[in-house]
């Protein structure tokens, strides 16, 4: 059988040797960019979601994350800029490190080119540091907090941990608390 993560891995092949990842540290990488299961259900970050809620032709980003990324190379800026996997998820609709909503960088409904971001981010790279593309900031809600800690740890304190994620399947709640405060 084959394995789901293979395309993710033979993608990521090249700018993971780049950045001499070990096989650990690059599957952790697979893990933000998700991976097809069956016809219409992708993985990321060890929960199941509805592709849809995933695979989303406009890439957002967070252009205070990507500025703070740009100073670590002033030279050539956009080769130490990254998109984020959580970004990903139209669930996610804000940064909660810096309180900045996400914003459209680009779109494109073909993958391969969607997900070729160097590009991307080179021509974007002098409005995200010059500050054009910022938006005003808005604290996060309990939502927005608690799906972030979710996905980055994959802890859940909350009640619905126990009710609801047995079953792994984080998305069925995505649309029943996206307006609530938990
Ligand atoms: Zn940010």
């Amino acid at each position: 059988m084959p394995d789901s993560n293979g395309p993710a891995l033979a993608a990521l092949a090249q700018p993971g040797k780049a950045a001499a990842l070990d096989s650990e540290a690059l599957q952790t990488l697979v893990s933000w960019t998700g991976k097809q299961v069956g016809d219409s259900r992708t993985e990321c970050r060890g929960e199941t979601f509805p592709s849809k809620a995933v695979r989303n032709p406009v890439m957002r980003g967070c252009p205070v994350c990507l500025r703070e990324d740009a100073l670590n190379n002033r030279k050539n800026p956009a080769i130490v800029m990254v998109i984020r996997g959580d970004w990903l998820l139209r669930e996610v609709g804000i940064c909660c490190r810096h309180h900045s909503p996400l914003i459209p960088l680009w779109e494109n409904i073909r993958p391969a080119e969607r997900f070729d971001s160097a590009g991307h981010l080179r021509d974007l790279a002098p409005r995200i540091i010059a500050g054009e593309l910022d938006r005003p900031l808005r604290a996060p809600s309990a939502y927005d907090l608690w799906l972030d800690q979710r996905l980055e740890t994959g802890e859940d304190s909350s009640w619905l941990a126990d009710m609801i994620f047995s079953s792994r399947q984080l998305s069925a709640v995505f649309w029943a608390v996206s307006s609530c405060a938990i």
